[in-house]
């Protein structure tokens, strides 16, 4: 008989294995990375209506026109890029199937995708369930930044393409203007695609958000894939895109078709009333989620955690190894997921190990990454039960 593929080291991902470990001890969960907290009245209530007012069936395999035009027409007004949502737009359940309709639609068997360590787990199983021959670029604590040797080195006559994702899960990097150029560059010199996965791209404290699609040879070359889940703290709704030329595009709808055709038809009508937002709602998402950045990075600090504090994102990287683990009862030199173990089971306070998330596990060994994309009161409880350690 045969048995399951094994796309992630324990058969099911780290957040649900963590998520269901904070449910049994009734820790305080800042590991899987969904708001405690509901997303804005006036999105939902376009969903209601949408659900009572129009029709419930099938959507074009390309999305709504409503939405994928609104999703053409933000896209040109903040690149100054031409997007035809006929043919440069595919709405898709959440980004999570427009990276795997990328991987499958684009990387044969043998092609080789680029993948920055940590990566986005799904990254590597997708890269996997294509077929594909995955490299992979570290970027290393405590700024997270990659070596341009090692890309240059990490690309071969058989790449395809690289995944760049800022800002960045789960380091919280955005990435510079001149990272990206260097990414660029390597792009055309091999004539590789670029698929950039920018759901966090309203969530900036540091620095600005710079598309890779906008640099010089970039735009016939990139697939930029973001979705409504962390903009507007929706992340249940599984409502993505993908935009970019009408080739690559192809390429994600011949996956999209069979992998879900089409997406839940009254959650793109209110996707599109979300896109619709003025530039204000964007400012206050940021500046709220910058405040509880500092709440708990601070609060990390204070315990005696090294912390890199996040550009972007929902998540901020801590090394653990400055801490006295007696107080968990481990080993000084215990690793990543004995210290978030012990840290749930002891403390109350679920994290997610980042080894998971490497290819060279020995990178992510001292860290622990918490989510900060949480209530007030939540991250108060978690401080004070962080406590603890100090
Ligand atoms: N990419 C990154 C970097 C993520 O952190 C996540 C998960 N939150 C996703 C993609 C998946 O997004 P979605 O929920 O829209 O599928
Ligand atoms: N993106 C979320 C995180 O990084 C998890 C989503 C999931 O559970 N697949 O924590």
């Amino acid at each position: 008989m045969s048995t399951a593929k094994r796309l992630v080291p324990f058969g099911t991902t780290i957040f649900t294995e963590m998520t269901a470990l904070a449910q049994k001890h009734q820790a305080v969960n800042l590991g899987q990375g969904f708001p405690d907290f509901e997303g804005p009245s006036f999105v939902k209530d376009a969903a209601v209506d949408a659900l009572r007012t129009k029709p419930n069936q099938y959507a074009p395999l390309a999305g709504v026109p409503e939405l994928t035009g609104a999703i053409a027409s933000l896209w040109t007004r903040e690149t100054g890029l031409a997007c035809d949502p006929r043919t440069d737009v595919t709405v898709t359940a959440g980004a999570t199937e427009a990276i795997a309709a990328a991987m499958l639609g684009l990387v044969n068997p043998g092609d080789e995708a680029i993948l920055f360590e940590p990566y986005y787990d799904s990254y590597r199983a997708c890269v996997a369930m294509a077929g594909g021959t995955p490299r992979f670029v570290t970027l290393r604590a405590p700024d997270f930044r990659f070596d341009e040797a090692a890309l240059r080195a990490a690309f071969t006559d058989r790449t395809k393409l690289v995944l760049v994702n800022t800002p960045h899960n789960p380091t919280g990097r955005v990435f510079s203007r001149a990272e990206l150029e260097q990414i660029a560059r390597l792009c055309v010199e091999h004539d590789a695609i670029a698929i950039t996965d920018e759901v966090y791209e309203r969530l900036v404290f540091e620095g600005e958000h710079l598309r890779l699609a906008t640099l010089p040879g970039m735009a016939e070359r990139t697939l930029t894939i973001s979705s409504l889940g962390k903009t507007f703290s929706l992340t249940g709704w599984k409502t993505g895109w993908s935009v970019g030329p009408e080739p690559l595009t192809r390429a994600v709808r011949a996956a999209h078709q069979f992998l879900t055709f089409a997406v839940a038809t009254p959650l793109q009508r209110a996707a599109a009333v979300a896109l619709g937002s003025p530039p204000s709602f964007y400012d206050e998402l940021s500046a709220t989620f910058r405040a509880k950045r500092d709440a708990l990075c601070d609060a990390l600090h204070t315990i005696g955690f090294r912390v890199s504090v996040p550009q972007g994102g929902y998540f901020v990287m801590a090394d653990f190894s400055t801490l006295d683990l007696s107080r968990l009862g481990l080993a000084q030199g215990a690793d990543d997921v004995a210290f978030c173990k012990a840290l749930v089971e002891r403390v109350g306070v679920a994290a997610i190990p980042p080894s998971f998330f490497y290819e060279h596990k020995a990178e992510g060994r001292t860290l622990a990454r918490f989510a900060f994309c949480k209530r007030d009161e939540t991250i108060t409880e978690a401080v004070k039960r962080l406590t603890a350690l100090r």
